[in-house]
């Protein structure tokens, strides 16, 4: 392609609107313009590079035994009903009518349509298992579209969906999609890690894992262990329970409980001044209403809820904070001085919390607080589980010596075991060799295309601009003569240009009359992994090779530089 007829508008500065360095380079390389807030088009470099990635998907898909569809974005709310998600999904559904009043919502993600397919095409155990995947734009309301492609409201999105007669052959069908993510991702140049993740609204019973991409932007926070394989996301991590420290309350050497007047003392940090203890020393209770029935949670004041496992562990569709009447009257003291001493709610403590023998807690009573507090001698839990965030240097829960370590990471793709989720409620079943009617056991399988492709920007780039890894890259080679007025150098390039297409490699030529400057800035901007610089010594048939992930210069003439390039991409 000749850069003087490319529709590539680089930018010097980025829009000030840009927070992450990918969206910024992604801007100012000319890949993708803006249309709404989350909403973007690409540019033909820009779709080039998003073409690769699905080439990649594709292979790998394929080479996985799936089979590609394409199914409608638009779709009936009727489908959505019939699995419970019309109302359950929410705001970020975009729903619309047609000129009937006829309900539809623009496809988030697929299992509805693809189960509706499948149930009408698919009806014995000889025609499973199957696995299908299409590439196609997904729509989300998102309440914070940011970042450019990482959280758009219109993205690109690979997604997949298995069907098997039983759980033996979803765990095959799961194996092989988390074994092409794996490739699929290396292919792409990602530092990634797969975690252990919670279900979340599409659900499922059979487990879960995130593909992450780690970058100090990311918006989710890995747990992993420094021994073993263990990683989590922060959602799910556990954390080592502390063996024979739950305290409870035996011995007699422990000081006797003690009222202490705290006035206006309400939060853990006003506690840890007016007192003088660590917050370690605190036991916070915060009340919730998990599906409206009311239930007391206690954790270290060094410590935070976990909301997602708390939601797990009550079975609550809808969790949220008590509000400041209802703590007042289950309490009967103002917000702030909650505790768990005579409260008549059931008492989740979390074993950390569980493990203090005399800590700082609210009296349910206004301006007091109790000092010396036995979790176990006191007050009694309902329940003694993990319900906290798993902290920096806490244990690994799945060995014995390891300890945790937090990462920030994006999540690239996902893989779920469905199991009968969707087939129970929508009536996907087949007959099996006995000729009885089972429900189809599903998984599913999403990759954010154009997440993907900002993740790695994310990760590869330098002050002057991106640095592509070998298979995205727009172009492979980047022939830059360093005067568009010079003639013998536009020989040498047009020469260059064309010999290097013939064998079979994507090639930009700088043609256009720019300073030279101007030229090897968009060059590094736009991070074509080989350069090619043809310059003075054109008329001795020398050129100047640069690698854009090396940033190494080699001279050499025309024809080595072709025995060159060839050796780097076969390498
Ligand atoms: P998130 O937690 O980031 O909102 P999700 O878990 O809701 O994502 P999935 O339903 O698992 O997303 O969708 C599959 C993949 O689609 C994700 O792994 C992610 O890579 C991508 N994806 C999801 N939402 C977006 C978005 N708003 N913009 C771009 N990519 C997205
Ligand atoms: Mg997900």
């Amino acid at each position: 392609m000749r850069q003087s007829q490319l529709l590539l508008p680089t930018l010097r500065e980025a829009p000030s609107e840009a927070e992450a360095v990918s969206h910024q380079l992604m801007l100012r390389a000319g890949l993708i313009r803006q249309l709404a807030a989350g909403i973007y088009t690409y540019l033909p470099a820009g779709r080039l590079v998003l073409r690769k990635l699905e080439k990649i998907i594709r292979e790998e898909m394929d080479n996985a035994g799936c089979q590609e569809v394409f199914m409608p974005a638009m779709q009936p709310a009727d489908l959505w009903r019939q699995s419970g998600r019309y109302e359950k999904y929410g705001p970020e559904l975009v729903r619309l009518k047609d000129r009937h009043d006829r309900e539809f919502a623009l496809g988030p993600t697929h299992e509805e349509v693809i189960t509706d397919l499948v149930r009408g095409e698919v009806n014995s155990y000889r025609q499973l298992p199957v696995t299908l995947y299409q590439i196609q734009t997904k729509f989300r309301d998102e309440k914070r579209p940011r970042y450019g492609l990482l959280r758009g409201r219109e993205f690109m999105m690979k997604d997949a969906y298995s069907f098997d007669a039983d759980w033996e052959g979803l765990n095959e069908s799961y194996q092989r999609m988390y074994d092409a993510y794996h490739r699929i991702f290396s292919r792409c140049g990602l530092h990634f890690r797969p975690v252990e993740a919670d279900a979340g609204t599409i659900g499922g019973e059979g487990g879960t894992h995130e593909f992450m991409a780690l970058a100090d932007i990311g918006e989710d926070t890995i747990a992993a262990c420094d021994h073993c394989r263990y990683a989590a996301n922060l959602e799910k991590a556990g954390y080592r329970i502390p063996e024979g420290e739950i305290n409870t309350g035996d011995s007699e050497a422990y000081p006797e409980l003690e009222k202490i007047h705290t006035p206006n003392v309400r939060k853990i940090d006003e506690l840890v001044q007016a007192l003088d203890v660590s917050a370690d020393r605190i036991l916070k209770t915060l009340l919730f209403l998990a599906d409206g029935k009311p239930v007391a949670v206690i954790v270290r004041g060094d410590h935070e809820v976990n909301e997602i496992k708390l939601a797990g562990l009550l079975q609550a569709d809808k969790l949220e904070l008590a509000d400041q009447e209802t703590t007042e009257r289950l309490t009967g003291a103002a917000v702030g001085f909650a505790g768990p001493i005579g409260l008549s709610i059931p008492v989740i403590v979390d074993y950390s919390a569980a493990g203090l023998d005399s800590a700082i807690a609210g009296a349910n009573e206004t301006d007091y607080h109790w000092k010396h507090v036995r979790p176990g001698a006191h007050f009694v839990a309902a329940r003694l589980r993990d319900v906290r965030n798993a902290v920096l240097g806490d244990g690994c829960p799945n060995c014995a010596e390891g300890k945790l370590r937090m990462f920030r990471g994006i999540e690239v793709g996902q893989v779920f075991k469905l199991g009968t989720k969707y087939s129970e409620v929508m009536q996907a079943n087949y007959l099996d060799a006995t000729g009885s009617e089972k429900p189809i056991i599903m998984g599913c399988y999403g990759i954010g295309i154009s997440r993907v492709m900002s993740a790695v920007v994310e990760q590869h780039h330098d002050e002057q601009g991106i640095r592509w890894p070998l298979e995205l890259a727009p172009y492979q080679v980047h022939v830059v003569p360093v005067s568009a007025k010079d003639g013998q150098q536009m020989d040498v390039a047009g020469k260059l240009y064309r010999e290097l297409m013939s064998a079979g490699f994507e090639v930009l030529l700088d043609d256009r009359d720019e300073r030279p400057g101007v030229k090897f800035k968009d060059s590094d901007l736009i991070g074509i992994p080989v350069r090619i610089v043809v310059g003075r010594q054109a008329a001795d048939g020398v050129v100047e090779l640069k690698y854009r992930n090396e940033g190494e210069v080699l001279q050499a003439t025309t024809e080595e530089a072709l025995g060159l390039v060839t050796g780097y991409f076969r390498s």
